[in-house]
C-alpha cells in the first residue's frame, strides 16, 4: 500500500504535480449528492456523479458544472440497488478519472407511513436504495482501493434517524439505522488497508426529500403544508433547517486527509435539534 497523498508530505515538495484525487458520488443530481460533488470539485477533486436514468438530465448539468469549474467529471446512470451497474459504476469511474480515491454513497429514498401500514414489498423496496446500495457502494469501492493499493476515504449518508426514531419514518430510521453498523463493520475491516469508513447524519436539509417528508406529516397531523417544518424547525437550536452546503462542509472534511485519524463514525449534523 502507498502512502496517502497529502498536502505537506515530503514527496509533495520533490514532486510538486501529484495528480488530482478523484470521488464518485451517488444521487448526485440534486439535493445533499449535488452540492457534495460541487464542494469536492471546489476542494479540487476530479468528481464522477450519478443517478438514476430519470434524473440523467439533471446529472448531466451537475457533470457540466464541475467540468466548468476546471476539474474531470462524468456522470454515470446507474441504479444504486443493482449489484453489475454498481461494479460497472466504479470501472468506469476508474477508467474515465484514473482511479477511486473517495466514494459517497449519498442516494437514497425516504417512506414516509406507519410501520403497520408498510408493507413488506414498500420495506424491500426502501432497504435495496438505503442500505443494500450503501453495502454494494461501499465493497465495490473498498475491492477497487485494494487493488489500488492507495487506501481511500468511503463515506455513506445515514441521518439523524440513525440515531433517534422520527415520526412515521420507521423503515427510514432502519434502513439509516443499518448504515450505521455497515459503516463500524467496514471502517473494522478495511483499516489495515489504509480506508476509513464514515457516515454523515443530517438532520433537516431543505431538498426535494424533505418537501416530500413535510407534505406526508402534514396529511398525517392534518397540517397544512409548509406547516410540519415550521413545527420542526423551532426544536433546532440553530433555528434554522440547513441546506446542502452545510452537509457538504463536513462531508470535504471526512473526504480530506484531515480525518484520516477518523473511522468508523456516523456524526449528526443536526443544527443541535432536540427531537423527543
Ligand atoms: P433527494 O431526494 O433530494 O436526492 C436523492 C437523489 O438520489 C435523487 O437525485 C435520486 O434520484 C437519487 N436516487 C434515488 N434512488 C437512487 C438509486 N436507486 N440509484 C441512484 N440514485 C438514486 O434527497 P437528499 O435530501 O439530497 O438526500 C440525500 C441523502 O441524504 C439520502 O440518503 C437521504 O436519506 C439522506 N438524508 C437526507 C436528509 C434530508 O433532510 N433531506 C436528512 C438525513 C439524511
Amino acid at each position: 500500500m502507498t502512502a496517502p497523498r497529502t498536502a505537506n508530505s515530503e514527496e509533495d515538495m520533490t514532486t510538486p504535480e501529484q495528480p488530482p484525487r478523484a470521488a464518485l458520488v451517488t444521487g448526485a443530481a440534486r439535493g445533499i449528492g449535488r452540492g457534495i460533488a460541487l464542494r469536492l470539485a471546489a476542494d479540487g477533486l476530479d468528481v464522477a456523479v450519478n443517478d438514476v436514468e430519470a434524473n440523467s438530465g439533471p446529472l448531466k448539468e451537475v457533470a457540466g458544472e464541475i467540468t466548468a469549474t476546471g476539474r474531470n467529471s462524468t456522470a454515470i446512470v446507474a441504479d444504486v440497488s443493482d449489484a453489475d451497474a454498481v461494479r460497472t459504476m466504479v470501472e468506469r469511474t476508474t477508467t474515465d478519472l484514473g482511479q477511486l480515491d473517495v466514494m459517497i454513497a449519498n442516494a437514497g429514498i425516504a417512506d414516509v407511513k406507519p410501520l403497520l401500514e408498510t408493507g413488506p414489498e414498500d420495506f424491500d423496496h426502501l432497504m435495496s436504495i438505503n442500505l443494500r446500495g450503501v453495502y454494494l457502494c461501499y465493497t465495490a469501492a473498498a475491492r477497487q482501493m485494494i487493488d489500488q493499493g492507495t487506501g481511500g476515504k468511503i463515506i455513506g449518508a445515514a441521518s439523524i434517524v440513525a440515531h433517534r426514531p422520527f415520526p412515521l419514518l420507521g423503515t427510514y430510521s432502519a434502513s439509516k439505522w443499518g448504515v450505521r453498523g455497515l459503516t463500524q463493520a467496514a471502517a473494522m475491516e478495511w483499516a489495515q488497508h489504509g480506508i476509513t469508513v464514515n457516515a454523515y447524519c443530517p438532520g433537516i436539509v431543505g431538498t426535494a426529500m424533505w418537501d416530500h417528508i413535510d407534505e406526508k406529516l402534514a396529511e398525517n397531523e392534518g397540517l397544512r403544508k409548509g406547516a410540519a417544518i415550521e413545527k420542526y424547525s423551532e426544536l433546532i437550536h440553530l433555528g434554522r433547517v440547513s441546506v446542502p452546503e452545510d452537509v457538504a462542509g463536513f462531508v470535504s472534511y471526512l473526504a480530506s486527509h484531515d480525518s484520516d485519524y477518523m473511522t468508523g463514525q456516523s456524526v449528526m449534523i443536526d443544527g443541535g435539534v432536540q427531537f423527543a
